[in-house]
Order: structure tokens, then C-alpha cells, then sequence
């Protein structure tokens, strides 16, 4: 498994993952499997419109871009 590529699913049973915790405009987020409790690192995807780190391991803005847009 390489880190060039957002991991998703869980490594172990691949059940959907969720993020466990970010920091901000950081490139890697952590997941967490709700099923089995294990968590991997994987990179976060970038935002649309600055092109840094978004924070999730979703397609989106980041959260300054985001509340720029819905203050
Ligand atoms: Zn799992
Ligand atoms: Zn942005």
C-alpha cells in the first residue's frame, strides 16, 4: 500500500472509514474503521479552489474556503 492515494475503505475488512481527526491544511488525514477500530493514515484531497490540503478524505473546499463562501 503506498500513500499516493486516498484510502477510503478500511485495509482490514473494508468497511467504509471515517475521519478520525484532522489537523488543519494538513496533506494526510486519519481514518478510522467503525467496524473493526483500525485506523490508517491516507492523504487528504485538495481543495478546488486553492489547491491546499482540504483536511478531508472527500472531494470539497477546505474549511477557510468553505466559510469564505457561506459567511
Ligand atoms: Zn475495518
Ligand atoms: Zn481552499
Amino acid at each position: 500500500m503506498s500513500d499516493t492515494t486516498t484510502v477510503l475503505h478500511c485495509p482490514k475488512c473494508n468497511e467504509v472509514g471515517h475521519v478520525d481527526r484532522f489537523k488543519d491544511l494538513n496533506i494526510f488525514v486519519r481514518m478510522e474503521c467503525p467496524k473493526c477500530n483500525f485506523r490508517w493514515k491516507t492523504l487528504s484531497k485538495r481543495c478546488k479552489k486553492c489547491f491546499k490540503p482540504n483536511g478531508f478524505a472527500v472531494e470539497g473546499y477546505c474549511s477557510s474556503c468553505y466559510s469564505e463562501m457561506y459567511r
